[in-house]
């Protein structure tokens, strides 16, 4: 059995399911078969509720929950545990920063964000807008959609409070030159927020040398369970933020007059947060720690070249997204006249699991001029059959729907 053939039977329902090309990793990956062990162990075991209790179950609960904030840690190579505040997911990590630190911001202030932002990375920073008069500025793209930082400079200037950029494109799979972004937030003394849900899924991360201040990620995106997400932000950073949501476990004390906040993590995790899932989210992680990602980073790239190369021979076909370069393995594509949802349904017919839509990044189509694209996302479980698989399929969605 080749490597990823016995890598795949690691993956439940890819083992159970061997006809499925699954080719939507960048909307969910699928999870590992530790990372759903680990849920059932904590669901079996050791299920209480934490920071409550003080029965064994309790206390057993606790140290699962704070022993996944450590893996999170390690994982993002963050300073401290303190800085890892778990959420639902990158949405909810995202606008915990939207409010938290957009209420320290005032009319007049600029954030910058950029065209090829996820909705979730988007619409926050039109809200906040809207609630407090900040500027939102735009980094542009180039015709391939990766971030055009020729205009850096001017955007990021003295107003500037934040730049939100995603790290690696849903759409194109273009990595975001994050170096660049930092050094021009840096001269300024803005923020920098990382969207990392797209960057996960392709190795550990180190917060520390990408040099950013706030990173978010989804659970579901890096083999793990759904439900569960990060935010990771520097502990002095957190520390200074107001809560964004508010009820239980987030407080110092309560009176009648008012609240006092417990310290970060706590302050932006009010209620019971999703124990299970973060026990599972830990094992994912964990699991990730252990892999060669050099290796692996090789293989993504094999198939991604070789699907690009594929594509590019069918006529009229229109990459979104570079050809080559620091790209991760998320190919969209357009065939004019052709809607991807057709394309879509014709290849699930086949047994090929894509995505075809706007992506929830609307802007960025329209500065690509369509309104929905067909995506293929490769991950660590995907190989050659894969890729052979879908350039097959592609010439049956040709043959009857053209
Ligand atoms: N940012 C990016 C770049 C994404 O691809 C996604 C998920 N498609 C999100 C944010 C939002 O993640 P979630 O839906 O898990 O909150």
């Amino acid at each position: 059995m080749s490597a990823v053939a016995s890598l795949r039977q690691e993956f439940p329902l890819l083992a159970a399911a061997s006809d499925l090309h699954y080719l939507d990793s960048a909307a969910t990956s699928q999870i590992h078969r530790r990372a759903l062990d680990a849920v059932v162990r904590h669901e079996t075991g050791s299920r209480a509720n934490v920071s409550r209790g003080t029965h064994r179950l309790a206390e057993a609960a606790d140290r699962a929950y704070e022993h996944a904030r450590l893996s999170a840690a390690r994982f993002l190579n963050a300073a401290s545990p303190a800085e890892i505040v778990f959420t639902s997911g990158a949405t909810a990590s995202l606008n915990l920063v939207a409010h938290a630190f957009g209420s320290t911001l005032r009319a007049g202030d600029r954030v910058v964000i950029s065209v090829a932002e996820h909705h979730s990375n988007f619409v926050p920073w039109q809200q906040l807008r809207e609630r407090t008069g900040i500027e939102l500025a735009l980094i542009p793209v180039t015709d391939s959609g990766e971030l055009d930082l020729s205009c850096l400079s001017g955007l990021i200037g003295s107003t500037c409070r934040l730049v939100a950029v995603t790290q690696c494109s849903n759409v194109t799979g273009a990595w975001t030159d994050v170096a660049a972004i930092v050094a021009a937030a840096c001269k300024v003394g803005a923020r920098v927020l990382l969207d990392g849900a797209q960057a996960v899924q392709h190795g550990p991360q180190d917060v520390q040398a990408l040099g950013v201040d706030f990173y978010a990620f989804s659970g579901h995106k890096c083999f793990g369970p759904g439900g569960i997400g990060v935010l990771w932000g520097r502990e002095n950073l957190l520390t200074a933020l107001p809560p964004f949501m508010s009820g239980g476990g987030m407080v110092g004390e309560v009176t009648p007059e008012a609240t006092t906040w417990a310290a970060p993590p706590r302050r932006f995790e009010a209620g019971t947060p999703p124990i299970a899932q973060a026990v599972g989210l830990a094992a994912a992680l964990e699991w990730m720690m252990g892999l060669d990602w050099v290796r692996i980073h090789a293989r993504e790239n094999d198939l991604c070249q070789q699907l690009i190369g594929g594509l590019l021979r069918i006529p009229g076909l229109r990459l979104l997204g570079p050809v080559s370069g620091r790209r991760a393995s998320i190919v969209s594509f357009d065939i004019p006249g052709l809607h991807p949802h057709d394309i879509c349904q014709v290849l699930d017919a086949h047994r090929l699991a894509l995505r075809g839509g706007h992506h929830c990044a609307q802007p960025l189509m329209a500065a690509f001029g369509v309104e929905a694209c067909t995506r293929a996302s490769i991950a660590l479980y995907n190989d050659t059959a894969d890729i052979a698989a879908l350039l097959d399929g592609l010439g049956v969605v040709l043959r009857e729907l053209t």
